[in-house]
Formats: C-alpha cells, sequence, structure tokens
C-alpha cells in the first residue's frame, strides 16, 4: 500500500494543501494518506514543533507532502523544516521553473553550505559557517547530471568562486564530475546567473548551485512564470522524498482565501511522478491549464477566484479528464 504523509504545517499551508490532497485523492483512492502536524502552530499548542515520532511516522510514508512552515526569529526556535531534511537526508532540492520557451530546473543544494547551521550570535559579532563538502558537492552535481541526462543534457554551474574560496573547491567538483559524466556544461558567476536567467530563460537546461544560491536563484526565476504562488519543488535522497511549494507559510496572506494553489497541485503532481505515476502527474499540469485559460485565476496572477474557488475548478477538470 502506497503511503502518503500530508503535512499542511502553518500559514497559507492549511489552504493550499488540502486542494492538492484532494487532488491526489480524486486520481489515487487507493492509496493510505495520513495527517503529519509540526510547525508552529504546533509549537504553540504543545511547546513542540515537531516530534521525534513524527519525523519516525514521516521515514514511514513512499513520499511527503508538505505545506510550509513558519520560522518565527526566537534565537532558540530550530527551524522544522530544516530538521527535516536533515533527518531525511533530502540532500536535493529541484525546482522546475518552466512555461513557453523555456523549461529550467534548477538543482540546489539542500544540507550544507549557508544552512550549514554552525551559526553564533555574540555581543559584537555574528558568524554563520559555510561548509562545502566534496561528498555533499559530490553528491549534489550527480544528482543534476542525473537530471540533465533526463532533459536537454546541459548543466550550469552557478557559483562565486571570484570571492569565496567555497565556491572554488565547488565549482571544480562541479566541472570534474560533468567532464567525467561528457555532459555539456558551463559555469556562471550567481549574480550575472540571476540577471541572465531572467534575460534568457531558454539559455539553460539544468542549473547547480549550493543552497542558498539555488534559494534566491529560483525566487528571482519565479517572476518569469508568474511569481512564488505557481513553483513546486521535490527534496530527494537516496531513500525519502518530500514536496513542497517553494513559498513559505505567507503569514501575510494566511487565513484570507486568497493563496493560489498551484505551486502545491504542482508538488502534488511532482510527487506522483517520482512514484511511478507520470500520467497522474501529466493530468494534474493539464488541468491546472485548463482551468487557466478558463479565466479562472487566484489574484496573485491578475483574477479573482479564491484559493477553493480555483482549487475546485481543477478537481472537476481532473475528474472530467479522461
Ligand atoms: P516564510 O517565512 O514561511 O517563507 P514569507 O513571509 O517569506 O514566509 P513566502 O511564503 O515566502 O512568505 O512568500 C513571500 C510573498 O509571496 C508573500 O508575502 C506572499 O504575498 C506571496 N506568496 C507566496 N506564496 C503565495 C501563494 N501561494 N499565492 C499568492 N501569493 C503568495
Ligand atoms: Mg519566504
Amino acid at each position: 500500500m502506497t503511503r502518503i504523509a500530508i503535512v499542511e504545517g502553518d500559514g497559507i499551508g492549511h489552504e493550499v494543501i488540502p486542494v492538492a490532497h484532494q487532488a491526489l485523492e480524486l486520481l489515487h483512492p487507493e492509496y493510505d494518506y495520513f495527517p503529519v502536524d509540526v510547525g508552529y502552530g504546533r509549537w504553540e499548542q504543545t511547546g513542540c514543533p515537531c516530534a521525534d515520532a513524527d519525523i519516525a511516522a514521516l521515514k514511514t510514508a513512499d513520499a511527503v507532502l508538505f505545506g510550509a512552515v513558519t520560522t518565527p526569529p526566537m534565537r532558540d526556535y530550530q527551524s522544522v523544516v530544516l530538521r527535516i531534511r536533515k533527518a531525511l537526508d533530502l540532500y536535493a532540492n529541484l525546482r522546475p521553473v518552466k512555461s513557453d520557451g523555456f523549461d529550467i530546473l534548477i538543482v540546489r543544494e539542500n544540507t550544507e553550505g549557508m544552512y550549514s547551521g554552525i551559526e553564533e550570535i555574540g555581543p559584537d559579532r555574528a558568524t554563520t559557517l559555510r561548509v562545502v563538502s566534496r561528498t555533499g558537492t559530490e553528491r549534489i552535481v550527480r544528482a543534476a547530471i542525473r537530471c540533465a541526462g533526463q532533459r536537454r543534457g546541459k548543466l550550469t554551474i552557478g557559483h562565486k568562486a571570484n570571492v569565496l574560496k567555497s565556491d572554488v573547491f565547488f565549482r571544480d567538483i562541479c566541472i570534474a564530475e560533468a567532464q567525467n559524466a561528457g555532459v555539456e556544461y558551463n559555469d556562471k558567476y550567481i549574480d550575472a546567473l540571476g540577471l541572465d536567467i531572467l534575460q534568457h530563460p531558454g539559455a539553460y537546461d539544468v542549473v547547480v548551485t549550493t543552497n542558498i544560491f539555488g534559494d534566491i536563484i529560483s525566487d528571482v526565476s519565479s517572476y518569469l512564470v508568474g511569481g512564488l504562488g505557481l513553483v513546486p519543488s521535490a527534496n530527494i535522497g537516496d531513500r525519502y522524498a518530500l514536496f513542497e511549494p517553494v513559498h513559505g507559510s505567507a503569514p501575510d496572506i494566511a487565513g484570507k482565501n486568497i493563496a493560489n494553489p498551484i505551486a502545491a497541485l504542482r508538488s502534488a503532481a511532482m510527487l506522483l511522478a517520482h512514484i511511478g505515476d507520470q500520467e497522474g502527474a501529466e493530468r494534474i499540469e493539464s488541468a491546472i491549464g485548463t482551468v487557466i485559460s478558463s479565466g479562472i485565476l487566484t489574484r496573485d496572477i491578475g483574477g479573482s477566484a479564491g484559493t477553493w474557488e480555483f482549487g475546485e475548478a481543477v478537481l472537476k477538470a481532473l475528474g472530467n479528464c479522461p
């Protein structure tokens, strides 16, 4: 029996994940779906944002559909999503950005770099250690090369090697792996890449980069497709996989029924593709396309439909698909 963990999390996760969950239920009523409650809301209620038992529950799933969690700016609050990524060793964060004329996959290293968690705040100085390991770099670039092999076979390495020694290390390992695999590659400074990806999106296939650069580049690239409400992501390790929108919990719009559920729906589509149902994934994508073409749009992309109105239209289109 295929088991899917459903984590709404916080903020708009409570609005967009139920839509994506319904789409999965519609396509696969035979799967076993079970909720896992983690995040800031859970912390407010119980004093614990994510227990060991929650991690254990996530590990029993074939895949996790995840909303977003709020990380409050408290010094001793440990980010739940970072904890989950580490516990499940979800080292590759895949963020597809595609539309007419371009199809880019951003492959972000997900476990180290600026998010090493090795940091301290002193009275006059704060430091964060940027860790780039050989093992971490080899496994992310190999994942990116595998993705390129299933796509158009071109790899771009994003880095800041002109300033950061840790990125000289990252770039050189990536180049060696690309040469070894015989994949076509180029490399670009991450700041220049940020502009070029907006100006010439069609020039890119797979972009591999370190943790925070990947986060920023994918938010920037989401401009190409209409914003954060549209971009899904996969967090993949060798054993576990978690699918979540690129956006966060968006506390500013939470509870207002205006969040765009497309990123969550597309995350559900990536989940299906990952567990082997490519056709189901395509059905979700095409249902989204049908609804957009019919003029039903949420506010962030120029319409006035609410989260549920849009979601119901997608579910209806899914139901009508052959
Ligand atoms: P977090 O700390 O959880 O990441 P955040 O304040 O950074 O939260 P994000 O979720 O990253 O917020 O979103 C940034 C902005 O993009 C929000 O202010 C919101 O207005 C917009 N946004 C994000 N997701 C959506 C969505 N699904 N639909 C519409 N607008 C969105
Ligand atoms: Mg954010």
